[in-house]
């Protein structure tokens, strides 16, 4: 096992009917401005529990940010915060409505000139404004971590931050939300929730058997729960079995002691600033390419994960490890996840090359848990994904 510091800080507040606590968690002379998506919450009757729990406090309200939380909406919002003194954020969404108001904690403090500099220069935050969320959708893991995911358009870039001023003070999560959520944006939820955990999981081996068993626990709990919960989202056992797998996947506990590699986010990023495809959907098109590519220095776990999550348990390891990679693709079609670039657009032809070029000039050189992975590499992963 490798050495790990581990601290999350993030309250949870977990179960049916659990909104109306927000009114505890955030200080009564605060200045709030909640911040929402595309007005799912107005429809769902979430927005309504929101502002009722909200009776007594200074809210101002922003809507409007969009999936892949982009940069020109959150300026926006910048503006908001500044011109009317907020003191304190309230996310009420998804990973992108989270991921925006953990851009915008860290904007609101930054000091610098030109806040898309905090994305493009790397720059960690160790303090932030407070914020708090009311997760809508499980799928990202935002909700228990500091880190967030920003688009700009203009530029078709799609850049990661965060740092530990960037923990939400709280979240609460009602499994009650799940009820209204798309199939579409279900099986997102289970197939990014899924990847993360392979990210951390599909490695060289590092002896880490008890981070391995929490892994594969929140694996084999996905693969259970995803036919009932999209057969019915209203079912709430599975529903809140769901919710807190997402969130376990990725709160940081289980990359402890363990190495990571996350290249598959890096390669799916790029997708979704191409092309605009969901996040989860761009995962399950390089998930199974990425394996079979690196199959030699991941075979070992991925036997492991073909015995522990699949069952399968004839053949050698190398057949083993061949099987786990279809039976996972093979999951993601369950879902109704395609896993071919060409099943998403038909402009795909020189995708591969110009990611290759903006990982060159972005200096990404070695992805991967052995940092080895290069962009000449990611061009050939990609070019399998077609
Ligand atoms: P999302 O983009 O937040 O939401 C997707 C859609 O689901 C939106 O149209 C949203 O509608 C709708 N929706 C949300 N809750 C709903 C509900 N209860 N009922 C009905 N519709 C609902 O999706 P996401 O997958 O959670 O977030 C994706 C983003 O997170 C990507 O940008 C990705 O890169 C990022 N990400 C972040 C992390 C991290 O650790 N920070 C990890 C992985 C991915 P409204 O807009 O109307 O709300
Ligand atoms: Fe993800």
């Amino acid at each position: 096992m490798l050495n790990f510091e581990f601290k999350n800080p993030v309250k949870i507040i977990f179960g049916k009917g659990q909104i109306a606590k927000i009114a505890q968690e955030i200080p009564a002379d605060a200045r709030v401005l909640l911040l929402y998506g595309g007005g799912s919450i107005k429809s769902n009757g979430i927005y309504d529990q929101v502002m009722s729990a909200l009776t007594g406090f200074d809210v101002t309200v922003f809507g409007g940010i969009p999936a892949n939380p982009e940069y020109e909406v959150l300026l926006r919002a910048l503006n908001v915060i500044k011109s009317n003194h907020i003191t304190y954020l309230l996310a009420v969404g998804g990973g992108s409505v989270i991921d925006g108001t953990k851009f915008l904690s860290a904007a609101a403090l930054y000091q610098g000139e030109e806040p898309w500099d905090i994305l493009k220069n790397k720059i960690r935050t160790d303090k932030g404004m407070p914020f708090g969320t009311v997760l809508t959708l499980p799928a990202t893991g935002s909700e228990m971590n500091s880190g967030a995911v920003i688009t700009r358009a203009a530029t078709q870039e799609k850049l990661g931050m965060g740092g530990p001023g960037l923990f939400p003070e709280f979240s609460i999560l009602d499994p009650l939300v799940v009820k209204s959520v798309p199939q579409r944006q279900l099986a997102n939820g289970i197939t990014d929730a899924f990847t993360h955990v392979l990210e951390q999981y599909m490695t060289y081996p590092a002896q880490a058997f008890l981070q391995d068993r929490f892994a594969e626990s929140i694996m084999q709990t996905l693969v259970e729960i995803a036919p009932r919960i999209q057969k019915d989202p209203a079912d709430y056992e599975a529903a809140a079995n769901f919710m807190w797998c997402c969130t376990m996947a990725l709160n940081g506990l289980i990359q402890k002691g363990v190495p990571t590699d996350w290249s598959v986010h890096a390669i799916g990023h790029e997708l979704t600033a191409n092309f605009g495809i969901d996040h989860a959907r761009t995962l399950a098109i390089i998930v199974p390419v990425h394996y079979r590519y690196n199959f030699e220095t991941k075979k070992e776990k991925l036997a492991q994960y073909a015995e522990r999550i699949w069952g399968i348990k004839e053949g050698t390891p190398e057949q083993k490890a061949e099987q786990a990679i279809i039976r996972t693709e093979s999951f993601f079609h369950s879902l109704g996840i395609d896993t071919k670039l060409s099943k998403y657009t038909d402009d795909y032809q020189g995708t591969a090359e110009q990611i290759e070029a903006r990982f060159i000039e972005r200096g990404w050189l070695g992805l991967g848990e052995h940092k080895t992975i290069k962009p000449d590499d990611v061009r050939k992963i990609v070019q399998l994904s077609y």
